[in-house]
């Protein structure tokens, strides 16, 4: 593949009924690499006609989805798992030419995109409702599981293609049609992976590119019936408000603000392994990054040495060489990361690595991995989802505090610990308010497993088979096969069940 060539094929067009097709909307939107600060292409803001011819394809694709059997289903989605899979290398070097990050992280997102596929083309025809005990000899009493319809998922731009399978995957095995409108800032990579689809009917899976005006259309259409959003909590409100008009059911994933608490217990080169990785993957870029880091201080001291000595071994710059870590995904997040740093400086923090951007990457939107000592509780930088490369670490003096200032945060998506004190680990695992909590294995996922977030971090589950649930309706069906008279409550009241006072 000549990425270049890749790039300007996909450029201002949309995916629409099986194929792409260049939008016939004026108004377009720069793609920039940021590694390098070029225009690789270009996106359309979708028109609204776009929007409504892609949502009647929608919905013609998705009765006649629902109407296959279950097997069959299953089968397409097997094969879209293989699709992915051929597609590897194609999508890993888009990915990381459009978003920057590392070309593993960018294998590694496609690989998972594989196995939640595989996962849900099973799931999706193992049960498809329940069948209850009776609360009246005879009668069969069941639940079916329906599809909502039409959904629509909108995405952010830091794992635009997992993010995009965990919903549409589990949509698609419920039986319903999709369409994506991915980030500003994946949309030609969003674009390419629509190739894997193709097994499936034209116009099961659709994409349109814009910005929040083409979002808000779709979410607002009377004719799409779900709403999956990943991204900021502004937008997610609004999406939820929006949503609220009609009761449309929606799915909302937004920002985390996740502690990482180490206990003198733990094997302190590893959680300094560990911490690194999980602050500094995808330059910080993760709703679960590692973002308040809090150390017992009978091990702070030594801890921040181990984590400064393996920060500083990790390999800045371009995604496509051999480096641990990318550019930012914009100039303005860099701006806005920037700020972030300089006010928790203001407020009396260390830099104990890092601090400033690189020299010798002028031109792309780098920013060195960045370690903060001497944070104390009351900070701003622990206040607020950071979202870029910074590991600040905050002193504390028990497992009491530290577990008491992880739940004082208006965030609960996940919670990492590190410990071998049985008592902490059990302890972690039920006081910490979260989605998710990592004992010593931060931020893994689990496709059977259910991820999601509490409080502000949103509400409702992807992956595992609340993540199937997410996306069906339950019907609870009543059956009398003989059609008896059901005289235990019908009408004429007997007169032994009236007031007995009169
Ligand atoms: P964002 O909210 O700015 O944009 C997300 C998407 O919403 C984009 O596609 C955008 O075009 C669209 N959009 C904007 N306004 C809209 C509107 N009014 N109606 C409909 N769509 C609209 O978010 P971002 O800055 O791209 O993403 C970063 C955020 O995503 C971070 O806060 C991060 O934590 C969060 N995130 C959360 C999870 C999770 O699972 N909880 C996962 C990844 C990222």
């Amino acid at each position: 593949m000549d990425a270049a060539k890749e790039f300007a094929r996909l450029s201002g067009t949309l995916f629409v009924d099986g194929g792409v097709r260049p939008s016939t909307a004026a108004a377009r939107r720069a793609v920039i690499d940021p590694a390098t600060g070029l225009k690789i292409g270009e996106i359309a803001d979708c028109t609204p006609d776009e929007v409504e011819e892609v949502v009647a394809r929608a919905n013609d694709a998705q009765r006649a989805w629902w109407a296959e059997s279950a097997l069959h289903r299953a089968e397409l989605l097997h094969e879209v798992a293989r699709a992915m899979r051929r597609l590897r290398p194609d999508l890993a070097e888009l990915l990381t030419r459009e978003t920057g990050k590392p070309y593993k992280e960018s294998a590694d997102e496609v690989d998972w995109c594989v196995t939640a596929t595989d996962y849900y083309a099973e799931l999706g025809r193992h049960s498809v409702g329940q069948v209850l005990g009776p609360t009246v000899a005879g009668q069969l009493h069941y639940t079916l599981k329906e599809p909502m319809g039409v959904v629509v998922v909108i995405l952010p731009s830091n794992f635009p293609l997992l993010l995009f399978v965990w919903e549409a995957a589990a949509a698609l095995a419920a039986g319903n049609a999709v369409i994506v409108k991915p980030s500003e800032f994946a949309s030609l990579t969003t674009l390419k992976f629509m190739e894997a689809f193709a097994d499936l009917p034209r116009g099961l899976v659709q994409c349109v590119t814009g910005g929040g005006d083409v979002g808000r259309r779709l979410v607002e259409h009377r004719n799409t019936h779900m709403v999956g959003f990943t991204g900021s909590v502004p937008t997610g409100q609004a999406i939820a408000r929006s949503c609220a008009e009609t009761f449309k059911p929606h799915l909302i994933e937004v920002s985390g603000n996740d502690p990482f608490i180490v206990m003198p217990s733990a094997p302190l080169e590893v959680a300094a392994r560990a911490v690194t990785f999980a602050a500094f993957m995808n330059c910080g870029q993760v709703c679960t990054s590692a973002e308040r880091i809090y150390v017992h201080t009978d091990v702070y001291d030594e801890f921040a040495r181990l984590v400064v000595a393996e920060v500083a071994k990790l390999r800045i710059g371009n995604g496509l060489d051999r480096v641990d870590l990318g550019p930012m995904g914009s100039a303005a997040e860099r701006d806005r990361f920037e700020r972030v740093l300089a006010r928790a400086v203001e407020q009396g923090a260390t830099v104990a690595y890092g601090g400033g951007r690189p020299e010798g990457f002028d031109d792309g939107f780098f920013f060195q991995p960045t370690v903060l000592t001497d944070v104390t509780p009351d900070m701003d930088v622990l206040h607020g989802e950071v979202y870029g490369p910074l590991a600040p670490l905050c002193r504390v003096s028990s497992f009491d505090e530290a577990v008491a200032l992880a739940n004082a945060s208006p965030y609960g998506l996940g919670a990492t610990v590190y410990t071998t004190d049985l008592v902490e680990s059990h302890r972690a695992a039920h006081e910490i308010q979260s989605g998710m909590v990592w004992v010593n294995a931060p931020i893994l996922d689990n496709d059977a497993g259910p991820f999601g977030g509490r409080k502000m971090s949103g509400t409702g589950r992807q992956l595992g088979a609340e993540g199937l649930d997410t996306f069906r309706h339950t019907k609870l069906v009543m059956v009398d096969p003989a059609a008896n008279p059901q005289d235990f409550w019908w009408f004429p009241y007997s007169d032994d069940e009236a007031y007995p006072a009169r």
